[in-house]
């Protein structure tokens, strides 16, 4: 017999991506084609202004369902899911068989069609978006539910149930999986105008209804098994959040009876006494767990697991790219199975499939050995295929023994192994780093050698990156321009931007990053230890996705990577002209991490590589040295008690890169969210000269920081304005910015700049903004 297999979810995203590139047309207003989507639309011969019709959309979608049930099918699958499509986001797939359309998309009841559910994802020609934010610690974005005593819940999308019938009529039954009622709870807001402090969780009793009859509708049609995603149990819940479960199954019970009845979780470990409000759930027979990312997981289970349950382990990794160790994860099945006894164990990723690449068969450019050590989606359920087949006494010898080969293989590989980076990284753990003199002395000295005004102005990096420029960047890389013609290219884009800058007046430039194409992939790709794929795209949000690098091997930096750019644009200025690198910890967050090491010793290891950088930009004469942490908070762990580790760390790797410098030497930061104030401290701790932050989607948040007293040194530039926008700010509206972040910053360390990089935004709406900008903080010097 072949176990089931679970949590296959999105098997071809690649297909997925081409879906979304369809609604994507279909339901915003031309965007303009990024690389990725071209492609598919060169193949189909569609250009980017062509608007599919509805049913176009419903066929690519149909399509990509039957390929992934058939392929789960021929592989022998027991428990195939189904809903696990989605046009957008499966968040906004449960608001919307809730009925819980927030009032300002005018819907007026019924079924839910595109229009609707569109509108809500991206916002329509007079309402804007719901909000979207990150899923757990996953770089995907759901839609955010704003819920409040005034929602009227209908079952307004029948989704759930067409999909399970789907299959079926295709002679597949499915397990249908549904978010879980109080997750969904737990990750929704308060609606506008609804207090912050209400209470979610009284909507249980509203929202349980419109479970029961979804329940009810696929018992109907024939359903066996139902999976429900609770994953919120691996986070710190608070007792009445843990009682709002078991009240939830309680009240679900009578429902699910005649249903076998799936809870999964993931991402982390369950906490002990979730555990045991999880396993005393009424009416459930089987429980899902993340064997990857949750260590303790496994002595919870072995501490007390409900005899005649199903446990559903997940044991190969859902969130990377690399081969499962088939020896260690048997021998774990088989512990596990010893425990729950045989036919109650089932074999599964750790989480649902989607947040890693789907194929390598899709990499012809990969490097044979270093393609043996990956497994991306299509692999990954082969392995779970082969490790159920293993625990069932049909193993497949021939396969696990190419995967142990492939395992000692990268063991061992000297392409993995560099012994002096090892070494150099092992001695900083437990050291500390930091600048000999303290930021207030040093901004004196930095000071006396630029000679900048009060409220400096200054922007995060890049310049708009025009087609004609990615065009040049594109022809460099096929090698049909010489390199000779790309450096005359890129340093006649510099000059320009230079001088768009100095007619701006601003004081501290930048060169606009023209020969960067994403701020993670330019250091990756002169760093030993990285690999790159062709297609492992990785959905992010909507039809947008990104392709993270792979870290294989120990890092080190072969040669300089940015003092050629950095100082043919100060040779063009007489202002400081800022060197501008990517920090280890968002080239960390942003990549596909080896597994084989601790997440710290690799950014230890990029934390050397950078420092190598930085010292050489200042050798080179570049006195003002940016080294970006956009991606520092969002790799905070899920669980609290492992936030201080996790800051201890990131902010040392931080602190590496530039511990060498000399006072005289001023080293910005910048980073990408407004919410810092959980983690103030570490953010001072990093003890940069200077910090540049997204803020002015909400001046309050940052600002009542300081205002609570937060003692503050370093220079600060809170952004006066939201590059996300085209709208292009007025000076009034910029100084009425600054004058509040006066009223609770230090004069001498406030600067002015935008929130974030130039990238996106057209020149028509950077030149004005920019001009304002700094007539702004022109206007206030003379007021100070
Ligand atoms: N220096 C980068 C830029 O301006 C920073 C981007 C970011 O913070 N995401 O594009
Ligand atoms: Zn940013």
């Amino acid at each position: 017999t072949i176990f089931p297999i679970n949590n296959a979810y999105n098997l071809f995203a690649k297909s997925r991506h081409q879906l979304l590139s369809i609604s994507n047309a279909l339901y915003k207003e031309p965007v303009p084609v990024t690389p990725r989507f071209s492609l598919f639309r060169k193949n189909n011969g569609v250009s980017h202004c062509w608007i599919p019709p509805a049913e176009d959309l419903q066929k690519v979608a149909a399509d990509l369902r039957i390929s992934i049930w058939k392929q789960m099918t021929d592989a022998g699958i027991k428990y195939i899911p189904s809903n696990t499509f989605s046009y957008y986001d499966q968040v906004l797939d449960t608001t919307a068989m809730l009925g819980a359309v927030p009032t300002r998309y005018s819907w007026t009841g019924g079924e839910i069609g595109f229009d609707t559910y569109f509108s809500m994802a991206r916002g329509n020609a007079s309402v804007p978006a719901m909000e979207m934010t990150k899923w757990f610690d996953t770089n995907y974005h759901f839609i955010v539910p704003e819920l409040g005593p005034d929602v009227k819940f209908s079952y307004a999308s029948h989704k759930a149930v067409d999909e399970y019938k789907e299959a079926k009529s295709l002679g597949v039954d499915t397990v249908p999986v549904l978010i879980g009622p109080v997750t969904y709870l737990l990750l929704s807001k308060p609606a506008k105008g609804v207090e912050k402090t209400f209470p979610l969780l009284s909507l249980l009793d509203k929202i349980l209804p419109i479970y029961k009859e979804v329940i009810s509708e696929l018992k109907a049609a024939g359903a066996s098994w139902i999976q429900f995603d609770e994953p919120t149990l691996v986070k710190d819940l608070e007792s009445h959040q843990l009682e709002a479960f078991t009240k939830a199954y309680a009240e679900l019970e009578s429902s699910l009876s005649g249903l076998n009845v799936l809870i999964e979780t993931y991402f982390a470990d369950v906490p002990a006494d979730a555990f045991k409000t999880l396993t005393a759930l009424k009416g459930v027979s089987a429980f899902g767990f993340d064997l990857v990312r949750g260590t303790q997981t496994l002595e919870l289970i072995k501490g007390g697991f409900p005899s005649g349950k199903y446990l559903f382990a997940g044991v190969v990794d859902g969130r990377n790219i690399w081969a499962n160790d088939l020896a260690s994860s048997l021998s774990i099945l088989q512990t596990l199975e010893g425990i729950v006894g045989k036919g109650k164990l089932v074999v599964s990723t750790s989480s649902s499939l989607l947040h890693t690449a789907v194929d390598l068969v899709n990499e012809t450019k990969l490097d044979t050995e270093i393609k043996s050590w990956l497994a991306f989606a299509a692999q990954k359920v082969v392995e779970v295929n082969a490790l159920a087949k293993g625990l069932a006494g049909q193993k497949d010898e021939a396969f696990f023994s190419a995967n142990a080969e492939a395992q000692a293989s990268r063991k061992s590989s000297p392409r993995v192994n560099n012994e002096a980076v090892q070494k150099a990284a092992a001695a900083l753990k437990g050291s500390d780093h930091r600048r000999a003199t303290n930021v207030s002395a040093r901004l004196d000295t930095q000071q006396k050698k630029l000679n900048l005004p009060i409220l400096p102005t200054t922007t995060i990096g890049s310049f708009p990156q025009t087609i004609e420029l990615r065009r040049v960047r594109r022809e460099y890389k096929a090698k049909k321009i010489s390199e000779e013609e790309y450096v005359n290219a890129i340093k006649e884009e510099i000059s320009k931007v230079v001088k768009i800058q100095e007619e701006l007046d601003i004081d501290v430039l930048v060169h606009g990053e023209p020969e960067r194409n994403d701020m993670v992939e330019y250091f990756g790709e002169q760093l030993s230890g990285f690999a790159f794929t062709a297609n492992g795209w990785v959905q992010s949000y909507g039809s947008r996705c990104v392709k993270p690098p792979i870290i294989y091997g120990d890092v080190s930096r072969p040669k300089p990577m940015t003092v050629f750019w950095s100082t043919a644009a100060q040779s063009m200025t007489k202002r400081p002209m800022k060197g501008m690198l990517t920090g280890p910890v968002t080239i960390l967050n942003w990549s596909f991490v080896r597994n084989d090491q601790p997440r710290f010793e690799t950014c230890y290891q990029i934390a050397l590589a950078i420092k190598d950088e930085v010292e050489d930009l200042e050798k080179a004469g570049i006195t003002v040295i940016q080294i970006d942490e956009a991606a520092l908070r969002e790799g905070l762990p899920l669980r609290k008690s492992e936030h201080a580790f996790y800051l201890d760390w990131a902010v040392h790797s931080f602190r590496i890169t530039n511990v060498g410098v000399q006072d005289t030497t001023q080293i910005h930061t910048h980073m990408c969210y407004s919410n810092f104030n959980d983690i103030i401290h570490s953010i001072i701790d990093m003890d940069a000269d200077v910090i540049t932050i997204e803020n002015s989607r909400s001046d309050e948040k940052l600002l009542s920081v300081f205002r609570e007293g937060v003692k503050y040194g370093a220079g600060i530039g809170p952004g006066v304005y939201d590059i996300h926008s085209p709208r292009i700010p007025s000076t009034e509206e910029i100084a009425d910015r600054i004058n509040k972040m006066l009223a609770v910053l230090e004069t001498n360390i406030l600067w002015v700049n935008p929130d974030c990089g130039l990238k996106t935004r057209k020149y028509a709406e950077v030149k004005p903004a920019l001009q304002n900008m700094v007539a702004a903080a022109k206007q206030l010097r003379t007021q100070l």
